[in-house]
C-alpha cells in the first residue's frame, strides 16, 4: 500500500449529537449514580467507551436489511437468511437464535451442567462464569501465564492452558461435561486465541469425548489476529480462518452485539441433535419459538448481514489499527495498559497506576470514575469489584485491576481518541491524589451493574 495512513473505511450518513457537560455537572451527576457509573444517564456522557456490546453503528445494508425484515411468527423468511449466514460462517448444523448471549449461555448451561460439575474456559466472561454458577458448577479459567501478566508482550495472550486443562478433566473423571473458550478473550484483555492452540483444546476435549463450545462474540477480531500474527495465515481470508475456528469446535454461543454487528442478539450453534433438542425445549420456554428466539424479523436480517461485515478485511484492519493508535499513544505517555492492546478495548492497568489503592479499596473503580470526571468518559472496571465476590459471599481479590476502555464498532472516529488521550495524559498527573471507594449496597451477584459506591476520603472524586 502507497500511504500509511488506515482510514475509518466509512462515510457518515446520519449524525447523534453528544452532549458537553461542566467537571461540576459531571460531579453531581457521579453523586447521584452512587459513584456507580453503569447508573449514570447515557446523556450525561461524552464519549461512552463502557463497551462495545450492542453500540456499533449499523450500515446502509443493515438498515435495508431492517426494511426487509420478516415478521411472521413461525418459518420467517429472515430467519432463513440468519440461518443461512450463521451455518455458511460456523458450519455448525443447528442455529438457535437468542434475544442476547447470556441467553444462549443460560439454556446452553441449562442443558449440559449439573451440580458440581467443572467448566474449564480460558477465562470465563462474567455472564458466563454467572451461568455456570447458576447451576451449582464450578467456572475454571485456565488462562496460560503470560496471559496473567499485563507486562508480558505474547502474540496470543488469549490461549488456554493446554496442561491445565488436560491435568482438569483427568483429576476430575465425569465432571467436565463442557470445554468453552473464549474468543476474543474478553475478560483478560481481549487478547486473542491462536488456532494452534484452539485446535490443542479440540484435540484435548474430543480425546476425552467432551462436547466444546466456542464463545464466539468476537471471532472476527480474532480471526484477524490468526491472519496477522500467526504464521502461515497472512494471505486468508478471515472468513476462511472463522470457518477453520469453528470447525474444531461442537458448537459455540455468540452475542451478535459484538462480531454480529447489530444492537441486539445472539444465538446459539451446535452439530448435536440431542443437546440442540433440549436447547430449544427451554427455548420455547424461555425466549420464543425456535425461528426468532426473541428476535424481531428485522434483528434477524441486521445479523445475517453484519456478520459478513465484521469480515471485511478492510473494516478488520481498521478496526484493529484504531485500538493500536490509541495503545501507542498510551505508551508514549506512560500510562500503564496491558500489552499488546486488545482487539476491541483497551485495558488500563489500574494496579499499576494506582499502587497507593490496595484491592479492598477497588483502584479499577476509583479510576473509572476519575474517567468521568475529568473528562466525561465512561469505561468500565475489570477487576474486583467485577470478580472479587465469591459465590458463598466472601471476597477474594482479582488477578488483575483493569478499566476497560471498549470502543464501539464505527461510531467514533479518530478526533475523538485523540480527545480521550488527552483526558488520559491529564489523569496521569492527577494519579497519585486519586483515593479508593468502598462498597455501600450490593446484591448478590454481578454487582458492578447496581452496586452503590461512596469515596473513602474526600480529594479527587469526593
Ligand atoms: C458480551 C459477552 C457475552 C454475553 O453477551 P450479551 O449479549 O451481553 O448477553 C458473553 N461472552 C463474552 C466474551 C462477551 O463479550
Amino acid at each position: 500500500m502507497k500511504f500509511k495512513t488506515i482510514i475509518e473505511p466509512f462515510r457518515i450518513k446520519t449524525v447523534e449529537p453528544i452532549r458537553q457537560t461542566t467537571e461540576a455537572e459531571r460531579a453531581a451527576a457521579l453523586q447521584a449514580a452512587h459513584y456507580n457509573v453503569f447508573l449514570l444517564h447515557g446523556e450525561d456522557v461524552l464519549i461512552d467507551l463502557l463497551t462495545d456490546s450492542g453500540t456499533g453503528a449499523m450500515s446502509v445494508y443493515q438498515w435495508a436489511g431492517m426494511m426487509r425484515g420478516d415478521e411472521t411468527y413461525a418459518g420467517a423468511r429472515s430467519f432463513y437468511a440468519f440461518e443461512r449466514a450463521v451455518g455458511d460462517i460456523t458450519g455448525f448444523r443447528h442455529v438457535i437464535p437468542t434475544h442476547q448471549g447470556r441467553a444462549a449461555e443460560h439454556i446452553l448451561t441449562g442443558a449440559m451442567l449439573k451440580p458440581g460439575d467443572i467448566v474449564p474456559n480460558n477465562r470465563h466472561f462474567d455472564t458466563t462464569r454467572a451461568n455456570v454458577e447458576h447451576r451449582g458448577a464450578t467456572a475454571l479459567d485456565l488462562p496460560i501465564a503470560a496471559g496473567l501478566d499485563p507486562q508480558v508482550l505474547h502474540p496470543f495472550k488469549g490461549n488456554m492452558d493446554l496442561d491445565a486443562l488436560e491435568r482438569a478433566i483427568r483429576d476430575n473423571p465425569g465432571r467436565v461435561p463442557l470445554v468453552m473458550l473464549t474468543i476474543t478473550n474478553n475478560s483478560g484483555g481481549g487478547q486473542p486465541v491462536s488456532l494452534e492452540n484452539i485446535r490443542g483444546v479440540s484435540a484435548i476435549a474430543r480425546r476425552h469425548g467432551i462436547p466444546f463450545f466456542i464463545d464466539a462474540c468476537r471471532f472476527a477480531e480474532n480471526a484477524w489476529f490468526i491472519r496477522t500474527r500467526e504464521d502461515g495465515h497472512a494471505d486468508r481470508a478471515p472468513i476462511d480462518i472463522a470457518r477453520e475456528m469453528f470447525s474444531l469446535a461442537d458448537g459455540c454461543t455468540m452475542s451478535a452485539k459484538k462480531d454480529g454487528m447489530a444492537n441486539i442478539g445472539g444465538f446459539l450453534a451446535m452439530h448435536d441433535d440431542a443437546i440442540a433438542e433440549r436447547c430449544r425445549n427451554t427455548l420455547i420456554l424461555t425466549e420464543g419459538f425456535p425461528t426468532y428466539g426473541g428476535l424481531a424479523g428485522y434483528d434477524l436480517e441486521a445479523i445475517a448481514v453484519g456478520l459478513y461485515e465484521a469480515l471485511d478485511p478492510d473494516y478488520l484492519r481498521y478496526r484493529i489499527r484504531f485500538v493500536e493508535y490509541m495503545a501507542e499513544k498510551m505508551v508514549a505517555a506512560g500510562i500503564p495498559m496491558v500489552r499488546p492492546a486488545g482487539g476491541h478495548a483497551l485495558y488500563l492497568d489500574a494496579k499499576r497506576w494506582l499502587p497507593h489503592i490496595p484491592p479492598t479499596e477497588y483502584p479499577g473503580w476509583a479510576l473509572s470514575l476519575v474517567l468521568y470526571l475529568a473528562g466525561g468518559i465512561r469505561a468500565a472496571e475489570i477487576g474486583s469489584v467485577m470478580f472479587g465476590q465469591q459465590p458463598d459471599g466472601s471476597e477474594k481479590p482479582a488477578d488483575l485491576e483493569l478499566v476497560r476502555l471498549a470502543f464501539p464498532r464505527r461510531v467514533y472516529t479518530q478526533s475523538h481518541m485523540d480527545y480521550v488521550c488527552e483526558v488520559l495524559e491529564h489523569v496521569n498527573t492527577i494519579a497519585p491524589r486519586i483515593r479508593g471507594v468502598r462498597i455501600v449496597e450490593q446484591p448478590s451477584a454481578l454487582r458492578h451493574f447496581t452496586a452503590k459506591f461512596a469515596p473513602l476520603a474526600p480529594g479527587v472524586i469526593a
